[in-house]
C-alpha cells in the first residue's frame, strides 16, 4: 500500500504529518521519548500516513497512547476509528465536540457561498451535506482548558467551533493552533466561512499569540516555522 503524504520533524519529538486531502490537512505526532501522542488523524480513513510515521520512528502502534481531536470537522477525523482499533489509544475531545466525533450529531453547517477562495467550496459543501461521513469513534474522555495531554497543555480555543482545542508544549514553544489558523490556501485566521463565533475566535487568537510560539502547527497547510509569534500576533490584531 503506497503511503502518500509527508512527515516532517519540526523539532525534537514533534512530527508534522500532512497530505493533500482534506484541504492539505495536518496532524501532529508527539514523542516525549517514552510514549506517543497524536493530535488529529488526517482525512484518509485507513490512517496509513500516521501508521507509516509511527513505523518510521522505529516504534510500535501500541506506543500510541492517546489521540486528541482539535474539533469535529471531517478532515481531522478520518483515521480516528482505524487508529483506535490498531493502537487501543485513549481518545479525547472537548465535550462540545464529542458527540460529533462519536457520530451522534453532525457538525454545524456553514455557508455554501464563496467567502475566501473557491478552493474551499468543496469543504463548505461537504460540511453542508455532511458528506463524506467519518467512521464514528466515541471519545473515551473529554479535555478542557488547563488539562494535560501527554507533554502538551490543553487550551480551549473556541470560536472556529464551540469545543475547538489548541495545544501548547512550553519546553518546545510549540503551538498546535488547529483550525484557528490556516496556511492553505493562504495564511489566514482560519477559513473565513468556517469560523462560527468571531468574538470567541479572536479572543482565542490573542491568547495563542500571547504565548509567543516559536513553531505553530495548523490544521490546514504547512506549519509556521519562521516568525511564528509575529504572524499569529498579526492575525490576532
Ligand atoms: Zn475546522
Ligand atoms: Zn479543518
Amino acid at each position: 500500500m503506497a503511503t502518500r503524504g509527508v512527515v516532517t520533524e519540526l523539532a525534537p519529538g514533534i512530527h508534522a504529518l500532512g497530505h493533500g486531502k482534506g484541504g492539505h490537512v495536518h496532524a501532529f505526532l508527539i514523542d516525549d521519548g517514552n510514549e506517543l501522542s497524536l493530535v488529529d488523524t488526517l482525512f484518509e480513513d485507513d490512517a496509513r500516513l500516521v501508521l507509516a510515521a509511527i513505523r518510521g520512528l522505529g516504534r510500535s502502534v501500541t506506543d500510541l497512547k492517546r489521540i486528541a481531536l482539535t474539533h469535529g470537522h471531517r478532515s481531522h477525523l478520518g483515521g480516528l476509528a482505524a487508529l483506535k482499533r490498531a493502537s487501543g489509544a485513549k481518545v479525547y475531545a472537548h465535550e462540545w465536540e464529542a458527540d460529533i466525533v462519536s457520530g451522534d450529531r453532525r457538525a454545524q453547517a456553514v455557508t455554501i457561498l464563496p467567502k475566501q477562495s473557491l478552493r474551499l467550496m468543496p469543504f463548505q459543501l461537504g460540511l453542508w451535506l455532511n458528506r463524506p461521513k467519518h467512521d464514528p469513534c466515541p471519545p473515551d474522555d473529554t479535555l478542557d482548558d488547563g488539562d494535560a495531554f501527554g507533554p502538551l497543555q490543553v487550551l480551549h480555543a473556541a470560536g472556529h467551533s464551540p469545543g475547538h482545542l489548541a495545544f501548547w508544549w512550553p519546553e518546545r514553544r510549540f503551538l498546535i493552533a488547529g483550525d484557528a489558523v490556516a496556511t492553505w490556501p493562504e495564511l489566514c485566521a482560519g477559513w473565513t466561512a468556517f469560523n462560527l463565533n468571531l468574538q470567541q475566535h479572536h479572543e482565542s487568537l490573542r491568547r495563542m499569540a500571547a504565548l509567543e510560539p516559536a513553531i505553530v502547527g495548523v490544521g490546514h497547510g504547512d506549519p509556521i516555522t519562521q516568525d511564528a509569534a509575529e504572524r499569529v500576533h498579526r492575525l490576532a490584531a
